[in-house]
C-alpha cells in the first residue's frame, strides 16, 4: 500500500470513529482492526461486528458516487458468499484530504443484490507481477439507491 492510500485509509477509520454509530447495535465506537487483519477493517467495541471499509478520492466535491468501487481478493470473497457471509460495508469519500461523507452498504442489501453487486475481474496478465491474480469490483452504480445509505456528511 502506498503512504498516500495509508494516510486515506487512517483519515477514514476516523471520520468513522467519530461521526457514525454501529449499524448492527446502534452504539460506538468502531475502531480500526490491525493493519493486515484479513478481509475486514474494522470492528464496534460493543456488538463486536466487524465491517469492511472503503475509502474513496472525488473528482469535484459534488461528485456523485462513481458506478464502480475497486475492491479485494475474488477468491476468498467468493468464499465467503458461497456460505452465506456478506460483512458490513462502510465507504468513506473525500475530497482535497478530508473525508466528505460516509455511506452503508447493510449485509442484507449485499445478499439480496449480491448478483449484480459483485463483479469478478480479470486475472491479472502474465507480465504483471502479480500474474493471474483477480481482484473484484462492488458494482455500487447497479444499487437501488436507496438501498445506500447515507449515515454522515461533512457540513460546509
Ligand atoms: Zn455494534
Amino acid at each position: 500500500m502506498t503512504d498516500d492510500k495509508k494516510i486515506q485509509e487512517k483519515i477514514s477509520f476516523s471520520a468513522i470513529r467519530k461521526n457514525v454509530d454501529c449499524q448492527n447495535c446502534g452504539r460506538s465506537p468502531l475502531v480500526a482492526l490491525p493493519p493486515n487483519y484479513p478481509t475486514v477493517d474494522i470492528v464496534c467495541q460493543f456488538c463486536s461486528q466487524t465491517a469492511q471499509v472503503k475509502s474513496l478520492r472525488l473528482r469535484r466535491i459534488d461528485s456523485g458516487l462513481p458506478n464502480i468501487i475497486t475492491a479485494a481478493a475474488w477468491g476468498p470473497q467468493k468464499k465467503r458468499m458461497n456460505a452465506g457471509i456478506f460483512q458490513p460495508l462502510y465507504i468513506v469519500t473525500f475530497y482535497g484530504g478530508k473525508a466528505i461523507s460516509i455511506l452503508y452498504i447493510s449485509p442484507g442489501v449485499q445478499k439480496k443484490y449480491q448478483k449484480i453487486l459483485f463483479k469478478k475481474r480479470k486475472p491479472l496478465p502474465d507480465y504483471n507481477k502479480r500474474a493471474g491474480w483477480q481482484g473484484f469490483n462492488y458494482m455500487i452504480g447497479n444499487l437501488p439507491k436507496k438501498s445506500l445509505k447515507l449515515l454522515w456528511r461533512r457540513k460546509h
